[in-house]
């Protein structure tokens, strides 16, 4: 075989375990018993409302899906107000992260980003022989001047995840506004906003103003897979310029979102109460480790989404002892955090059992 250097070169991207194979690997037989707290997903579970518009769904699975997304599209575009032809949907956010880079990406161009943000960035821009550059965070948040200063002609896309994963950070709104006023017309900004639904009010973004107003470099990412609680269906969705949406289609293929996830996406969109209890759980959740994480001594950065970045000290182990205690987290040194580990907020019952497996661990 010779594949071609920059895909065997590719580092691979170290998921979340699925819980049944951490038990089997462990020899734990309850399943049930284990709590996983590293993929930030919501522990409420889906919106009821998508369960069952998934089950009406089902004797139509001979069918293709629409490849359009004609109805999802039209009620997404009334909620956030704007035209059908601003949407894209994707098989997760994260495919649209590889198609904003087999957009823009090559030999010699570069995507820029923070050097403790999202991986899968990385990834993408090294797919399609891209560069990435990495720009430092001071307090593990992204710094908006510094990326600026970091544009070369050669760049393509500036990433920003807000809130970041895995450090739980924001950046201002006005920090926002003034980015983009800053931004040369041969870049597009990325706004990742995976976590938007859960994050406190003051500090939601509005680039969805920059959008509507016709600001053509800009795209904004979201997703099912948080606050939704869909993650297991795979659905996410870009809005941006016409034209900018039309370039990122013609790398899609006709049938990326499938049907269940496009009837369960239409159905949470209605779901108003599934989502007011699951940003509660986060609230109370986030406010639980802020306060009790001290007594331990763990650092804790604050966190706008649902999870939080904890500094325990070697985290690989952290996370290993956790483990044996069957509570699942996610070790960060594959971020550069090799003191850090990230937890993902529970219910106030899942909350416990991970506090209290911490305080175990730790010497
Ligand atoms: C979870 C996450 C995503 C979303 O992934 P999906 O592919 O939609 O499940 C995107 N960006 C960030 C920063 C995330 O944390």
């Amino acid at each position: 075989m010779k594949a071609k250097d920059w895909v065997s070169d590719l580092r691979v991207y170290e998921p979340g375990k699925p819980i049944e194979e951490v038990a089997r690997e462990l020899g734990f037989d309850d399943i049930t018993e284990i709590v996983k707290v590293a993929s930030n997903e919501n522990e409420l579970g889906p919106s009821p409302l998508a369960v069952e518009a998934m089950k009406e769904a089902i004797p139509e699975m001979h069918r293709y899906p629409d490849g359009g997304a004609f109805y999802l599209k039209k009620k997404l575009a009334e909620k956030l107000g704007v035209e059908t032809n601003q949407l894209l949907f994707g098989c997760g956010s994260n495919e649209l992260i590889v198609f904003l880079c087999h957009v823009f990406m090559g030999p010699g161009k570069n995507l820029i980003m923070g050097a403790e943000a999202f991986a899968v960035y990385f990834l993408a821009c090294a797919m399609y022989e891209g560069e990435t550059v990495r720009v430092p965070m001071p307090g593990h948040a992204h710094d908006l001047d510094a990326m600026l200063a970091a544009i070369t002609p050669e760049t393509r896309l500036v990433c920003i995840c807000n809130p970041n994963n895995p450090t739980g950070t924001m950046v201002t709104p006005a920090a926002i506004d003034s980015f983009i006023a800053k931004l040369p017309e041969h870049v597009v900004a990325v706004f990742d906003e995976a976590y938007f639904e859960l994050m406190p009010d003051h500090m939601k973004p509005d680039v969805l103003k920059h959008i509507r107003a016709g600001e053509k470099n800009i795209i904004l990412l979201r997703t099912f897979s948080k606050a939704y609680g869909l993650a297991g269906l795979r659905i996410g969705y870009a809005v941006g310029h016409p034209e900018l949406i039309q370039l990122l289609n013609k790398v899609r293929q006709p049938f990326n979102v499938n049907l269940m996830a496009q009837r369960a996406a239409m159905a949470a969109l209605d779901d108003v109460t599934h989502l007011v209890e699951t940003r509660e759980m986060v609230f109370k959740g986030l406010e639980f480790f802020e306060q009790k994480l001290p007594s331990i001594g763990v650092e804790a950065v604050p966190s706008g989404a649902n999870f939080i970045l904890c500094k325990t000290g070697n985290g690989r182990k952290v996370f290993e002892a956790l483990q044996k205690r069957k509570v699942i987290v996610r070790p960060m040194d594959p971020y550069g955090l090799p003191d850090h580990i990230r937890i993902t907020i529970g219910t106030p019952e899942q909350n416990r059992i991970v506090f209290d497996a911490l305080k175990e661990v730790l010497p």
